[in-house]
């Protein structure tokens, strides 16, 4: 039986340049696969993009077909709540280009921060990426992105330049804080709910050196840590950051974490006498 989805499906198809798959067809599972093993997404159709005109076309298709639109590059964050939907994955768009005399990193929606760090680091420059060098760039950017280097430097989300945007309407937006001062303000911070980012320009930060590291408590000593933890990180300097979590769900059985980042050799080098000493970050 042919359905008024799989009609549409095929006109998509016809439209987009990357693969458009629904349940059961080869390379579906792939497709929809994500870092988090917590849940299991069942989108309605997944559709590869492969540029901005992809992503718009899907949007107009989930708009058309009275379907919502979700968005997922490395599932990381994956959500829970995928079944029925249109999922756009943005795992092929993965440019990356870095300007060294402007200090500003340009990236696809599907880039991860490794890569930028890469790019970056031989110019003394670095990205404010978090504690994972495999998250992706745009979903941890427009979630506010607070990471290593977030006391002396603030959020990623602070230092976009500019980005592209498929609004819900289908239509390709060039936003910067001039052109649209609300919708800038709003997407850096509001995930995905006021569109799909199909390219970032943000930012480097000049740090020549970088120290880090994690230390890990096993659950019955929470308490302690907690206590000396609270003790100990106000008298750290502005260029130390640090954190501290208990996770139960992804290492069972339950440990206690403290994050500690020392950016404080932090060097202000024009780009051709920078450091390439700066070491991988994890
Ligand atoms: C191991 C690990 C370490 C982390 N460390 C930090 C950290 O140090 N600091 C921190 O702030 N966060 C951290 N996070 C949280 C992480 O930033 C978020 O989960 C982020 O949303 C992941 O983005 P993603 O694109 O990799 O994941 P995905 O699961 O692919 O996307 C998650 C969400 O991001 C949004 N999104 C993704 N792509 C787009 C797009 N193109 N346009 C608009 N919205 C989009 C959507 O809302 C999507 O549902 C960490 C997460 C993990 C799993």
């Amino acid at each position: 039986m042919t359905t008024m989805l799989d009609t549409t499906t095929t006109e998509l198809d016809a439209t987009v340049a990357g693969p458009v798959l629904e349940p059961g067809d080869p390379g579906y599972a792939e497709e929809v696969a994500s870092f988090s093993l917590t849940f299991a997404a069942t989108p309605a159709v997944v559709v590869g993009a492969t540029s901005a005109a992809d992503v718009a076309a899907a949007v107009r298709f989930a708009a058309r077909t009275g379907r919502r639109v979700a968005v997922q590059s490395t599932g990381h964050g994956l959500q829970s709540d995928l079944a029925g939907t249109v999922l756009v994955s943005t795992r092929r768009m993965t440019a990356v280009s870095v300007d060294p005399y402007a200090a500003t990193a340009c990236v696809q929606a599907g880039a991860r921060w490794r890569q930028v760090i890469d790019a970056a680091a031989p110019y003394g420059l670095a990205p404010l990426n978090g504690s994972s060098s495999q998250v992706g760039v745009v979903g941890y950017t427009v979630g506010g992105g607070l990471g290593p280097m977030a006391r002396r430097f603030g959020f990623a989300a602070d230092h976009v330049r500019r980005l592209t945007l498929v609004t819900a309407d289908g239509a390709i937006r060039d936003v910067t804080a001039k052109s649209d001062p609300d919708l800038f303000w709003a997407v850096r911070g509001g995930k995905s709910t006021f569109g799909i980012v199909t390219d970032l320009e943000f930012g480097l930060m000049p740090v020549a050196r970088f120290y880090g590291g994690c230390v890990v408590f096993p659950a019955e000593a929470t308490a302690a840590v907690l206590h000396a933890w609270r003790e100990w990180a106000p008298t750290l300097s502005d260029d130390t950051t640090t954190s501290v979590a208990s996770d139960t769900s992804i290492f069972p059985p339950a440990r206690c974490f403290i994050d500690c980042f020392n950016a404080s050799e932090v060097a202000l080098l024009p780009p051709q006498t920078a450091s390439a000493e700066m070491p991988r970050m994890m």
